[in-house]
Formats: C-alpha cells, structure tokens, sequence
C-alpha cells in the first residue's frame, strides 16, 4: 500500500519526495509506505481548503446537499469496511473485534453528521430578545472556515470520522493530519471523500509529524484548530494558535477514576474493570486506571479481579479472536515499561503482570502483560497518563475519600461509579470533574452527546450538538423595529 498526499482533490507525491514505511506493531511487517508532505505541501493543502471554503460551489451548497455527501460517506464505508478492518488491524495493531467495531462506529457516525446538516437550522429568530417597536434580533450561525485538524494513531479512522464529519455538516474546510505511526486508513477515507463528491478542496489528507502539525496549524490561513493528543503537545500547540487568536478544540489526555462501591454488583463490575483499562491495551484516552474499591468490599473484589484478569490473554492480531492485541510502536512499549520500572521502584505493589511478553511470536512485537498494582497517590502513576494497560488500585473509606480521590488529578476526561444504589451513583456522578461519567458503564460514548474533558484533559466538545457548535461562528442580526427618527433617542446621544 501506499498512502498519498490528497490535495485538492488529487492524490499526490510528497514534493519534496520524503516516504516513510510504517510497519504492523503486532509483527513487525510493513504495512504501507506514505507520504511526508513538504512545506509547500502543507501551504498549497491549506491554500486548496481556503479556496474551496470560498467557492460557490460548497457555499452555496444546501445542509441538504452536504447531508447527502455524508450519507454516501456512511454508506461508502460500510460497502469498503472489509478493506478497512484489514488495514486498521495491520496499520494500527487493532484487534479484529476492535477495528470492526471503529469502522462500523465511523460509518455510523457520518450517518448521524448527515442527519445533523439536515436538521442545521442556520438563522433563528429570538423572540425573547426581541421587542416589537424597537428591535428584532436574529441568530445567523456561519461555518468558522478552514481548520487545522491533528488526530492521533489510538483510533485512526474515528478520530478522521469525528474531525471531518462536523466539517462537512457546517460547511467548513479542512486538512486533517494523520499520525505518522498509522496513516494507512486515512488514505482510503480519503478515497471514499473523493467518490463521495464532496468538492475538491473541502478536505485534504496529509499525513507527518510534530513540524508538520506546527506549519499546519500556524499557516495565516488557518481559522480553527481540532487537536486530540496528548496534553503536553495540546499545551504547545495552545501557545502556536494564540498569534492568530485561532478557535482551538483541544480533546487531551486522561487518568481517569473508575470507583467500585460496597454495593457494586460484582458480576458486572469485575468486568467492566478490566474492560476499562485493558480495552486497545489501555491506548484509549478515557482509559479507566485508577480503581478505587472500597474498603469493605476490596478483598472479594480484588479475588474476582485477579482470577479474571488471566482471562485477558494477549494474542497476535492476525487471530481473529484476538481481545488484547500489541501497543503501537517501540517507542509506546519503552514508555509503558519505563512506568512499570518506575512503580516497582516506588514500592508499589506489583499484583498482576509488570512484563514485556516476548514468548515465540510475540517478540517480534510490542506486547505487555495486562498489569495491576496497588498504589496510592503518592505514587507517579495515579498522576501521570501511560496510555498501555496499566491499571493502580487504591482503596477507600468513604464516598466523600472516592470524590477527593478522583478529583486529585489534574486530568479530567472521564470517569466511572460501579454500585447498585442509583441516588447514591447520581451523586458521585455530579461530584466528579470529568466530561464524560458512567454508571455500571464503561468506554461507550453517544454521538449525540458531547465528549471532552475538565482541567487538563481538553477544551470544548466533540459531538453532539456542542462539537457541532465549535464549527459555526454565530452573528447577531439586529433589525430595527423603530424606523421613526423621534423616536430613536439613542442618537441624541451625540448631538
Ligand atoms: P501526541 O500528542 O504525541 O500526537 C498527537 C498528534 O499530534 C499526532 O498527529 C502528532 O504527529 C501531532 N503532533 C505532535 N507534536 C505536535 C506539535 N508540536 N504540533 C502539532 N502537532 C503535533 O499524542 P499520541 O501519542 O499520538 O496520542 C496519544 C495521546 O492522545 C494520549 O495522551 C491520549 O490521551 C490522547 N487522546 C485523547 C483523546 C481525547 O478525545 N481526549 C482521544 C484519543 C487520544
């Protein structure tokens, strides 16, 4: 395979002529050669998307027109999803199950961003602001322009979906940067965009890394910035856009808490804790790694948890049963590994797991055991975001302890509350500083509700209709209803 530049609507070679490889973390193998694009690259990708935000072609196109674009978008991956699932798996180290899920997640997403253009209601009148005889104050909401969209390698097409979905909703431009460690399935959504019909232009697809994020979202053109990464890049990359006062949606790291009560039912909660931080290998942002149990039931949850964890065996992805695939890249593995290091050094209890696995296949991957330990904030790991399954387990007395504990991050993207007892739930659920709460959930997210985090871990939404709302401008119209020139006294003001 190999994964080009799409730019106006063409794909094409990098100028300067940089291709990379990247490789399947499961074995190694290569996956696709891409396409770094040059600085000129990038200039003529944003000058396209700045030329076509102003063509009338795409101005000019009704919420009805694009909502049709999106439902072909929708229905072009589902009759491609195989090829896809193939490529994720490979590109991204994705379990079958798990790519399946993201390319059937995507499709389904611009199916909702193709009702949500139809239903874009861009002019609205307010009428509890308007007052017969003097004023009628209109709403006109405008798409804010072109943007500047970084996504990272975690869930490389959902992240395309979330990015380009409300773009071509509102009416905005974009060029979206994939991650260099999976840029494969970004050239086939770009494909499908193109046999869409969405115009030339509307979108471009590059892929590269930090210096190529940087021209991106720094190029005068640019009006928005969508980001999702890691807090420390979002934090630079907060500093870039502010010369040029851009609009910035920042979707950042987590550490998230995930508390068992008493009153849990464990047959479900064993579960959903595993599930909540071993899920893609804990390379999920609203990974939930901080458990917190409480104290009276601790012993017969952590007995359960530990006999269930070794039913999370890790597997190479080319099986199709595979539920614990590799972590991404060497570099993501160092990371992983470095945290364990570091946690067995600061005495935390090493209860499940802390290795490499590196028995036949698996060496020729990045493959780490699903970890436990049992820590307490005093340790790096109840503060500091791994992104690799590893989970800390810290205990707690009484529910007042699990909010303080949960809310002693400087993160704040998620969280959840296992227990039986639905006010009490409702309660912590209210108390937590975190974008998204489950209750006796985990990791299920609804494109009709906004996703993003408190604190440190974002800022605006994405979906629903505040992610909607972060592309559109909104202008005040302000129609005199007081057209007699004794009457307007506001003018003697001056004379
Ligand atoms: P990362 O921050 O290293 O990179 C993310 C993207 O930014 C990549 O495309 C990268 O090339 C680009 N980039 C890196 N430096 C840049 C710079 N200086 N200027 C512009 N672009 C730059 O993150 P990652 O390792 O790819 O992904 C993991 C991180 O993403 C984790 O912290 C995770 O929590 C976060 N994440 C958050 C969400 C969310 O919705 N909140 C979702 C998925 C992942």
């Amino acid at each position: 395979m190999e994964v080009k530049l799409f730019i106006n609507g063409e794909f094409k070679n990098s100028s300067d002529n940089n291709i990379k490889k990247s490789h399947d973390p499961s074995n190694g193998e290569l996956v696709t050669t891409y396409h770094v694009p040059s600085l000129s690259d990038v200039d003529s990708a944003v000058k396209a998307a700045h030329e076509a935000f102003y063509s009338p072609t795409w101005k000019n196109m009704s919420c009805d027109q694009r909502a049709d674009i999106l439902q072909k978008i929708s229905d072009k991956i589902k009759e491609r999803s195989k090829e896809i699932v193939d490529v994720e798996i490979k590109d991204s180290g994705s379990t079958m199950r798990k790519a399946k899920a993201d390319v059937h997640n995507t499709a389904s997403f611009f199916k909702v961003m193709s009702k949500v253009a139809r239903d874009l209601r861009l002019k609205t009148l307010d009428e509890s602001a308007s007052r017969p005889g003097f004023s009628i104050n209109t709403r006109e909401y405008a798409p804010i322009g072109v943007c500047a969209q970084i996504i990272p390698w975690n869930f490389p097409l959902v992240m395309a979906g979330w990015k380009i979905g409300p773009v071509l909703a509102t009416g905005c431009t974009t060029v979206l940067k994939s991650a260099e460690e999976t840029p494969a399935s970004a050239g086939i959504l770009a494909e499908i965009i193109r046999d869409a019909g969405v115009p030339a232009g509307v979108v471009n697809i590059i892929t590269g890394g930090a210096d190529v994020g940087r021209a991106l979202l720094t190029h005068p053109l640019v009006r928005k910035v969508a980001f999702t990464g890691s807090t420390n890049v979002g934090k630079e990359i907060l500093k870039n856009v502010a010369p040029n006062v851009l609009n910035a949606t920042m979707e950042l790291g987590g550490k998230s808490a995930n508390i068992v009560l008493n009153d849990a039912d464990l047959s479900i909660a064993v579960d959903g804790a595993l599930y909540a931080f071993l899920y893609h290998s804990g390379q999920a942002c609203d990974s939930g790694t901080r458990l917190l149990v409480q104290e009276e039931i601790y012993p017969q949850f952590m007995d359960l948890f530990l006999k269930r964890i070794k039913d999370v065996k890790p597997a190479l992805t080319s099986d199709p049963n595979a539920g614990f695939g590799p972590v991404v890249s060497e570099k993501q593995l160092n990371t992983i590994m470095s945290y364990i290091e570091k946690t067995k050094a600061e005495e935390g209890k090493l209860l499940f797991g802390g290795s490499r696995v590196v028995v036949g296949e698996f060496k020729k991957g990045y493959f780490v055991e699903p970890t436990a330990f049992e820590i307490t904030p005093k340790h790096t790991i109840f503060h500091e975001e791994i992104f690799g399954p590893v989970v800390g387990i810290t205990k707690f007395k009484t529910i007042e302890e699990a909010i303080s504990l949960s809310n002693y991050s400087k993160f704040g993207l998620a969280g959840a509350v296992w227990s039986q007892d639905m006010t009490k739930a409702h309660q912590i659920a209210s108390s937590l500083e975190a974008g998204t709460v489950w209750i006796n959930e985990y990791h299920l997210l609804n494109p009709g509700m906004p996703f993003g985090g408190f604190k440190e871990s974002g800022i605006g939404r994405e979906m629903g209709p505040e992610g909607i709302m972060s592309y559109l401008e909104v202008r005040h119209v302000w129609e005199s209803d007081c057209n007699e020139r004794s009457k307007k006294m506001w003018f003697d003001a001056i004379f």
